[in-house]
C-alpha cells in the first residue's frame, strides 16, 4: 500500500460505499491505512489516497511529541461517513495534504461538523468535532467526492498552488513534507 499523488485520477473520482458485507474485508486496509497516516505524519487519511474508490477514512488529530511521532495512537476509523451538520465562524487556515506533498494551501472550512458513520465492527457511531479536528474531517471527506485541496481554490490562486506544486515534486517532496524550502 502506498499514498498516490496528485495529479492521480483517482484523487478526483467519487468512492462507492462499503457495504455491511464488505466491511470485514476492509478492516486491515483501515489498519494499514492508519499505519501509513502514522508514518507519514498526517492527522487523516481517505481510502482514495491509497488508490482504494472506497468511502472509508482515519483521522488522529492527537498532537505529536518532540520529535514528530504520536506516542499514543487513537485512531478513528469512518466507514461512509456523512456529514450531518457543520456551522461555526468559517476559518481560513493552511492545510497539507499527503498526496500533495511539499506544499501548504489556505482553505476555508467550517469550525464546527458533526459525522455520523460506521465503525470496523459495522456498528453506527456520531463524532462532534471543532477546530482543527472539524478541518481534518472536512479535507478527508472531501477525498470521498473526489475533492483536493486544488479544488477550493479561485483560477488565480489554483495555477499558482500548482507551480509550487510542480516545484515542490520537481525538488522530491515525498508524502509528510508540507514545506520544502
Ligand atoms: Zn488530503
Amino acid at each position: 500500500m502506498r499514498i498516490v499523488l496528485a495529479p492521480n485520477p483517482v484523487l478526483r473520482e467519487k468512492s462507492e460505499p462499503i457495504s455491511l458485507e464488505e466491511i470485514k474485508k476492509f478492516r486491515s486496509t483501515a489498519k494499514q491505512m492508519a499505519k501509513l497516516m502514522y508514518k507519514n505524519q498526517g492527522c487523516g487519511l481517505a481510502a482514495p489516497q491509497v488508490g482504494i474508490g472506497k468511502r472509508l477514512i482515519v483521522v488522529d488529530v492527537t498532537p505529536p511529541d518532540e520529535d514528530g511521532k504520536v506516542a499514543e495512537q487513537n485512531p478513528t476509523f469512518f466507514i461512509n461517513p456523512v456529514i450531518t451538520k457543520m456551522w461555526g465562524d468559517k476559518q481560513l487556515e493552511d492545510e497539507g495534504c499527503l498526496s500533495i506533498p511539499g506544499i501548504q494551501v489556505p482553505i476555508e472550512r467550517y469550525n464546527n461538523v458533526i459525522i455520523e458513520a460506521l465503525d470496523l465492527d459495522g456498528e453506527p457511531f456520531t463524532v462532534e468535532a471543532e477546530g482543527f479536528h472539524a478541518r481534518a474531517l472536512q479535507h478527508e471527506m472531501d477525498h470521498l467526492d473526489g475533492t483536493t485541496m486544488f479544488e477550493h481554490l479561485n483560477a488565480i490562486d489554483r495555477i499558482e498552488a500548482l507551480k509550487e506544486y510542480d516545484i515542490a515534486l520537481k525538488s522530491g517532496a515525498k508524502p509528510g513534507d508540507t514545506s520544502i524550502e
